[in-house]
């Protein structure tokens, strides 16, 4: 079972505040600024993308030959590998790493998880948080490893519905635990941008299992615990 609903408010801005959108000439990219997992991106993958962006470019009338967009491809390429860099990384593997046996038996929540993807039907950004949170059955994770794999999952092409029941099943299946919780809040640039242009819409997404589903209290306990 799981629950999906809808709802809108106002988006807290610390996300927007703390991470600035760039403005004016040169301030998003030289090369050196951009974060890029250049060691482990596949030159030939690399160009490949550059190509595309090139024809990307003038598929919307843009000339690639001037000055500004010179470096464009080889940027957005680069770019492009870092956020989906997901696909190239293990979820199990990587909590399997963190496992610990502990006797330890109440929740575990960590909340308001930074989370950035991007809507696989635009290719555009969604943000916000995720709050993850489960009951330990004679073991537990390190804890940044909850955050590590909301990443994992979210530097792909998504859904916010598929992502959230990912991050759910990924622990299920790694620690097997008692229960599992995650929500995600986020704001969708494909509806911000474009579309509805409903600046102000936030989708929340759940996905539960084991005790969270079973039990009002423990449901209506991290349902508390995570409210703003
Ligand atoms: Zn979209």
């Amino acid at each position: 079972m799981k629950s999906n609903y809808m709802k809108q408010e106002k988006m807290p801005s610390d996300i927007l505040e703390s991470n600035p959108l760039p403005t004016g000439r040169g301030s998003c990219c030289d090369d050196d600024d951009c974060p890029s997992d250049i060691t482990e991106s596949d030159p030939m993958m690399l160009d490949g993308l550059s190509k595309a962006v090139t024809a990307m470019l003038e598929g919307i009338g843009e000339d690639p030959q001037r000055e500004g967009l010179l470096k464009t491809p080889e940027r957005v390429a680069k770019s492009l590998r870092f956020l989906t860099k997901g696909y190239r990384q293990n979820p199990d593997e990587l909590l399997r790493k963190a496992v610990f046996t502990e006797a330890y038996d109440e929740m575990v929540l960590v909340r308001d998880i930074d989370l950035f993807s991007m809507c696989e039907h635009h290719m555009l950004p969604f943000f916000g948080k995720a709050h993850v949170a489960y009951i330990p059955d004679g073991k537990i994770v390190g804890l940044s490893k909850l955050a590590r794999v909301v990443d994992v999952f979210a530097r792909r092409l998504q859904v916010q519905e598929r992502l959230t029941q990912q991050i759910r099943d990924a622990i299920q299946k790694v620690l097997n635990p008692k229960g599992v919780a995650v929500v995600i809040e986020a704001r969708h640039l494909c509806m911000v941008m474009r579309g509805v242009e409903k600046i102000n819409s936030i989708t929340t997404t759940s996905a539960m299992s084991g005790q969270f589903i079973t039990s009002e209290s423990t449901r209506g306990e991290f349902l508390r615990l995570i409210k703003p």
